[in-house]
């Protein structure tokens, strides 16, 4: 079949609204339109090769059109494409509810389908807040709030906004939103309370407990992106931070919610974020990539004694009422099988762990640059932050658009990259080999070099 570039591009323009993008700007561009996928790279419908460096906005982590992958959804398609959940079970949910308990942290046993990363939070925090609602003690049951982190995303649904910390994307709804507890984060390298680097982490773990202590009543969980804020320019966390949250819910008696729709599946080195820390969450977000970034599946797992809160008579109303049409899609489920599977059998984990210390070694390239700023990383997640003044840190400003131009000239060079403001982001494809990965890198340097260097 002949694709007609200039025909779908216009009808991408006449009818396509694109997400977090100004339209305006977006219709005044052609667009790149990907027609196919090939390990590392994606194709566009004119045949030009980009290596992606963003796996597909987190998701990717064996590599497009992979065969093993492609034959589990085929496979799953020839039996059924889709059956419900609400008063049925089916074969790939069943297996994969199993295996999901298996390997992520001890003390999870009970898994919760939805189908985005977003909806998995809403899940999350629905589920703690009931949990609460069905406990016998009336003292109990006043504990409705939420505490989140300043600079936290969880996704873009109602819930998960107003457990969000990222202004330029969550100011316009705050009429909307339900409130709670903001603490500072010291995820980032300019700290909040304005502390040194491990000061800061002592600090910020302080104003945690102190409302922790004071509101504990009233308090039904606190949520946290372990290890990396992602959304935020990938914002690494002290170690410890995460341990310590957890020994402070536990102490006040508050859900601990590990958001790991980002870090999971690999991404930061261990199948799983709270791993490094040795902590396992009271409930557990998963989604990005679940799948190996094929098809839109998300999970909540909770713990056993959560679970059994929400069991009783039919009368005593302590359902869970949620669900989503496509809770639990038997697709969904196969690929995130198979997913696993490669993961184990191509002992995933050790060639993150590879490609990592390979990365920060050649990030440490970046340094000279005369317009990057901080560099962070955590496993295969890299946030490379762009200022008009490396000594100042004085940033660029909105107009100046300088991630959007920078990723524009890495495009030109072959490579698929997206910044969150003036932060270049590379999230890799976990399998990617060693050259492809460097092939980023050198793209990347150059790219940044030819923009800002011109620039001034
Ligand atoms: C992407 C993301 C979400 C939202 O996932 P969607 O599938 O886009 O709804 C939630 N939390 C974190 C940490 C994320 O990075």
């Amino acid at each position: 079949m002949e694709l007609d570039y200039s025909q779908l591009a216009q009808w991408d323009k006449d009818y396509v609204w694109h997400p977090f993008t100004q339209m305006q700007m977006w219709n005044a561009a052609d667009p790149l339109i990907i027609g196919r996928g090939e390990g590392s790279y994606l194709i566009d419908i004119q045949g030009n090769r980009y290596l992606d460096g963003i796996s597909s906005l987190w998701v990717t982590v064996h590599g497009h059109a992979h065969p093993v992958l492609t034959q589990a959804i085929k496979d799953q398609v020839d039996k059924i494409a889709h059956t419900t959940l609400l008063g049925l079970a089916n074969v790939p949910s069943i297996q994969l509810a199993k295996k999901l308990v298996e390997i992520t942290p001890p003390g999870l046993t009970k898994v919760f389908y939805s189908d985005a990363g977003a909806t998995s939070v809403e899940i999350a925090l629905k589920i703690a807040f009931q949990y609460w609602q069905q406990q016998t003690d009336p003292q109990e049951r006043q504990k409705k709030k939420f505490i989140s982190l300043e600079e936290a995303y969880h996704g873009d649904t109602v819930g998960a906004v107003s457990v969000g910390g990222m202004d330029l994307f969550h100011a316009t709804y705050r009429d909307l939103l339900f409130e709670g507890y903001k603490v500072p984060t010291p995820y980032c390298y300019r700290c909040p309370l304005g502390r040194e680097r491990d000061q800061c982490n002592l600090a910020c773990v302080q104003v945690v407990e102190d409302i922790m202590e004071e509101h504990h009543q009233e308090i039904a969980g606190m949520i946290i992106e372990p290890l990396v804020q992602g959304a935020a320019g990938m914002l690494t966390a002290p170690v410890g931070y995460l341990r310590k949250i957890r020994e402070l819910c536990t102490k006040y008696n508050i859900l601990m919610i590990a958001d790991e729709v980002a870090v999971g599946f690999g991404r930061t080195g261990t199948l799983f974020a709270c791993e490094q820390e040795g902590v396992s969450p009271d409930i557990m977000c998963i989604a990005k990539g679940l799948t190996g970034g094929y098809l839109p599946l998300a999970a909540t797992l909770t713990t056993e004694t959560i679970f059994q809160a929400f069991l009783g008579e039919p009368r005593e109303c302590k359902t869970f009422f949620h669900g989503h049409t496509f809770t639990g899609n038997p697709v969904g489920c196969a690929v995130a099988l198979a997913n696993i599977e490669v993961i184990e059998q191509t002992r995933l984990i050790q060639h993150v762990q590879d490609l990592a210390r390979m990365l920060s070694g050649k990030l440490e390239g970046f340094k000279s640059l005369s317009h990057v700023g901080d560099i962070r990383q955590k496993g295969l997640m890299v946030g490379i932050e762009l200022v008009r003044d490396k000594q100042t840190k004085e940033p660029y400003t909105l107009e100046e658009n300088i991630g959007h131009q920078v990723i524009l000239e890495a495009r030109r060079h072959g490579l698929i990259i997206r910044p969150l403001g003036n932060v270049l982001v590379l999230m890799p494809i976990l399998a990617m080999s060693e050259e492809q990965l460097q092939q980023v890198l050198s793209i990347t340097y150059q790219a940044i070099k030819n923009v800002t260097e011109r620039e001034s």
